[in-house]
């Protein structure tokens, strides 16, 4: 069953009609006000009459039931566990930071393209999210922010699963928070493992997101190991996908590179990384970040001085890149620790 927000607008003006033929059409209007405007239940609408409004509760199910919510650095950073119809769960991660606040929301049930060094790739797929289900998410920590006064100002596609094998749910994500929810294209990014259709299609969209890629290793031998799907759609490939997307919307692009000890930490990787970045107009960033512990993987993240010594070469090569601060890696909130409680399969390696 749809939830409250699959609905677009012409969908919700269909649902009123069948709920009551006789409605009058600034209806419509109202309750999408109280979904978007207000981001309250159909009960607190009481500009509508009461019977509406009981209609609306049944109609109108929520997606996200709520399972528990977890607090770090000092209530900046909030992680949810909340459950979907059918029974599986998902994560969505709060960041408040002092000139902005950041959502990090789930695309899917786990995930399929099972990179190692990742706790959701390690858990393997459950299925995709709807729109909905995602809209649910930013809906649910905008709330949450207010209470502390707060603002959402950006959202990632950084949660749980890969946006891009579930494009058509995330674009409708997208329109629903740019149109609806006041938060820009410029202030929204997706983040993709690399799937060239994926990337192609968000090429063709009419709004100018953000993309970042996660790269991780520079070289396809390297690359196919860490990141599997590189076997289909090689780094050459890959880099072509971004310089027309580039072309095409004229923003920065981002790579992510999670370092890990001894692996893609050493002067030839950072020689290869900046070399694609040097390629690429009008640019690109770089994000290091020490890689996260997860379960199912044995190395660990490099130290923090090769971090820096990793991007000062950068810098020196000519490519931009900074050191991310971690967030909420005690409450397994931080990038590539969101599995939901899930089993996590050891990888033979
Ligand atoms: N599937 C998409 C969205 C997930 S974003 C993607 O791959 O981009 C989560 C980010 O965290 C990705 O850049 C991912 O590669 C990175 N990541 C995964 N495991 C990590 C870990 N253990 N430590 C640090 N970053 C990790």
């Amino acid at each position: 069953m749809a939830t409250r927000y699959d609905h677009s607008r012409d969908g919700l003006t269909e649902l009123l009609a069948r709920i009551d033929p006789d409605l009058p059409r600034y209806r419509v209007d109202q309750v999408w006000a109280g979904l978007y405007e207000q981001l309250t239940e159909p009960a607190e609408w009481t500009n509508l009459p009461k019977a509406l409004r009981a209609e609306l509760a049944e109609h109108l199910p929520t997606a996200l039931t709520p399972v528990t919510e977890s607090v770090s650095d000092r209530g900046d950073t909030v992680k949810f566990l909340w459950q979907l119809e059918g029974g599986s769960r998902i994560e969505t991660v709060l960041m408040l930071y002092p000139d902005r606040a950041t959502v990090c929301v789930s695309s899917q049930a786990g995930c399929a393209m099972a990179c190692g060094f990742c706790a959701t790739g390690q858990a393997g797929f459950t299925r995709h999210l709807s729109s909905g289900e995602i809209v649910e998410q930013v809906i649910r920590a905008i709330r949450r922010a207010r209470e502390v006064d707060r603002r959402v100002s950006n959202i990632v596609f950084m949660g749980m699963g890969e946006p891009l094998a579930n494009e058509a749910a995330v674009w409708a994500s997208i329109e629903r928070f740019h149109h609806d929810l006041g938060l820009s294209a410029r202030h929204l990014t997706v983040s993709t493992v690399g799937l060239v259709p994926g990337i192609r299609t968000l090429t063709t969209r009419p709004l100018p997101v953000n993309l970042a890629v996660s790269l991780h290793a520079a070289n396809d031998e390297l690359r196919d190991e860490l990141v599997p799907i590189n076997r289909r759609y090689p780094i050459d490939t890959l880099v072509g996908a971004c310089r027309d997307y580039l072309a095409e919307k004229g923003r920065r692009i981002s790579f992510e590179w999670a370092m890990i000890d001894g692996v893609n930490d050493r002067p030839s990787d950072a020689a290869e990384l900046a070399a694609i970045c040097r390629s690429l107009r009008p640019g690109a960033h770089v994000n290091l970040i020490p890689l996260n512990p997860t379960p199912g993987f044995p190395t660990v993240g490099s130290p923090l001085t090769r971090v820096n010594e990793f991007r000062d070469l950068l810098e020196t090569l000519g490519a931009n890149a900074t050191v991310r601060r971690n967030r909420g890696t005690d409450i397994d909130a931080a990038c590539g620790q969101l599995a939901a409680g899930q089993p996590v399969v050891i990888s033979a390696r």
